[in-house]
């Protein structure tokens, strides 16, 4: 079948991939966000990145994320305001990994509308826990370029190395089963409440992220082509 939309002038639409650690959004955002050249703003990346910097946020961030447990709500929402105020969110943005907590949604409502975006787009990602946990033991993500692999199901051509670019490839801090164990408890306990949420105002399409990536990416390609094909007033 031809594929009838293939934009690539952006989404106008703000975005939020939905769904429990290991779900794939990170890989479908990157994938969707380079398709319609907007930006992937994942709030884990971010916060990654300043603790790497040793920002006055990242070390504030860091004992929350090495114990697999929510950053507050108020340091995540400024980061995400400042970020989404960029230039290169005009033409919209695709939001992985926030917002977790009912609160952070209800003030990323009040942020839009008050900066005119209306309403976001919410694709949620199903996925059950067995396959949530195979997945996140066996993340690897490269150092040099943040491709991701996992070492059960899409391995790299040479172990612990990236095919891309050679970079070594690491397994994130909390990725280690303990930690997780705690992050899937977090997102039944605060996050799983957003599914209802967005649900309820008919904002939100499900996704089956059991599928494999490829055919996930065609469908998450679909609802999105669908979005820009019929703009929110
Ligand atoms: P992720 O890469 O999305 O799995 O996020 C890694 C960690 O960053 C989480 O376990 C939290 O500690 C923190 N984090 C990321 N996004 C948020 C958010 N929206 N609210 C609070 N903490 C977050």
């Amino acid at each position: 079948m031809p594929n009838p939309v293939r934009p690539t002038a952006g989404l106008h639409r703000a975005v939020i991939f939905l769904g429990p650690p290991g779900a794939g959004k990170g890989t479908q955002a990157k994938l969707a966000a380079k398709e319609h050249g907007i930006p992937h703003l994942s709030t884990g990346d971010m916060l990654r990145d300043h603790v790497a910097r040793g920002t006055a946020l990242g070390k504030l961030a860091k004992q929350y994320m090495d114990g697999g447990n929510l950053v507050p709500d108020d340091l995540v929402l400024q980061m995400v305001e400042e970020r989404i105020s960029q230039a290169d969110c005009a033409n919209g943005f695709v939001l992985d990994g926030f917002p977790r907590t009912l609160p952070q949604a209800e003030k990323l409502d009040a942020i839009l509308q008050r900066k005119a975006w209306g309403r976001p787009l919410v694709v949620h990602f199903a996925v059950d826990s067995a396959q949530l946990l195979r997945r996140l033991t066996g993340r690897r993500t490269c150092k040099v370029g943040g491709e991701i692999y996992n070492i059960y199901d899409s391995p790299p051509k040479v172990a612990g190395r990236c095919d891309n670019d050679g970079g070594e490839l690491i397994q994130r801090a909390d990725d280690r089963e303990e930690v997780i164990a705690e992050r899937l408890a977090v997102y039944e306990k605060q996050t799983r409440v957003l599914i209802e949420y967005y649900r309820a105002q008919g904002i939100l399409v499900d996704v089956n992220g059991m599928a494999k990536p490829a055919e996930v990416a065609e469908r998450v390609q679909q609802i999105l082509a669908s979005a820009v094909a019929n703009p929110v007033k």
